[in-house]
């Protein structure tokens, strides 16, 4: 078991005293997508927050490859940034409108160090064709292409650097179906042949049931249940999961 992020014992708590995330543990394996699902306050946003490492948990810890997460160990941040990046829900607002597409997917190559010049620009070109692009994307501006060809963009971005994990905050919710299902494509596509590990958070079960092998299922920051997805969403054992499942009328999960 190759375990590339996990929680252990994980709890939040804001300063106004909301306990968003209440002993929280999981863990995410090499190959093995997970799906966060709950319905809005159940943390995932908070959640988001400390497996992107931009905070730490009040009490418990997050662990990368095995080690503590420490947000003062640069060394290891560094690392880690490059191994964990993310796609957000809306790809009107995450994209820059005054950047060119070329120059937003390089945009971690130069944050973080990894290419430049000539190096970064095959980068570039890499990243945007494996996400169903072509190369001369890299010379338009995002205002040129529609929700679900900015959200390829998004991804191209996320995946320039080769990262490990690829955490999607309901990466999908704002796109008409037919834009859905062929991002939800491109993610299992990417975890198949980059070694891609997605971690999917979304109040969607369909869309966690598409693509993700374990889910999670969170209420008032509590795991209320998780496994395989086929068990989880197939056969629950909590009423909660039950009641996220009626509200989604057409499953793929017998
Ligand atoms: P979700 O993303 O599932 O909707 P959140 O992580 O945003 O859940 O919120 C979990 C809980 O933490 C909620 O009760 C919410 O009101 C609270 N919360 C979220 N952000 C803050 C904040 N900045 N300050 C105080 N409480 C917060």
């Amino acid at each position: 078991m190759n375990v590339i992020l996990e929680l252990r014992n994980a709890s939040y708590r804001y300063r106004g005293g909301t306990l968003a995330l209440d002993e929280v543990s999981f863990a995410v394996e090499h190959g093995r997508s997970v799906g966060l699902v709950g319905e809005s306050g159940a943390g995932k946003s908070t959640l988001i927050s400390l497996l992107l490492g931009l905070s730490a948990p009040t009490a418990g810890q997050v662990l990368f490859e095995s080690a503590p997460l420490s947000l003062r160990d640069r060394a290891q941040i560094r690392t880690f940034r490059r191994s964990v990046q993310t796609v957000f829900q809306d790809p009107y607002s995450s994209l820059d409108p005054r950047q060119s597409v070329g120059r937003i997917v390089a945009e971690p190559l130069r944050s973080l160090h990894v290419a430049r010049g000539a190096d970064a620009a095959a980068r570039v070109t890499e990243a945007l064709t494996s996400v169903g692009l072509p190369p001369d994307a890299a010379g338009r501006y995002p205002h040129e292409f529609s929700g679900g060809q900015r959200q390829r963009v998004a991804i191209a971005r996320a995946i320039v650097c080769h990262p490990r994990v690829l955490l999607a905050d309901e990466p999908v919710s704002g796109l008409d179906m037919t834009m859905r299902t062929q991002i939800i494509d491109l993610l299992a596509e990417l975890g198949e042949t980059r070694g891609l590990t997605v971690v999917m958070v979304s109040h969607d079960l369909s869309v966690v049931a598409a693509l993700c092998r374990h889910t999670v299922v969170l209420r008032g920051g509590r795991v209320v249940e998780q496994g395989d997805t086929a068990a989880v969403l197939g056969s629950p054992r909590e009423a909660y999961t039950r009641c996220l499942l009626d509200s989604v009328p057409r499953l793929p999960v017998a």
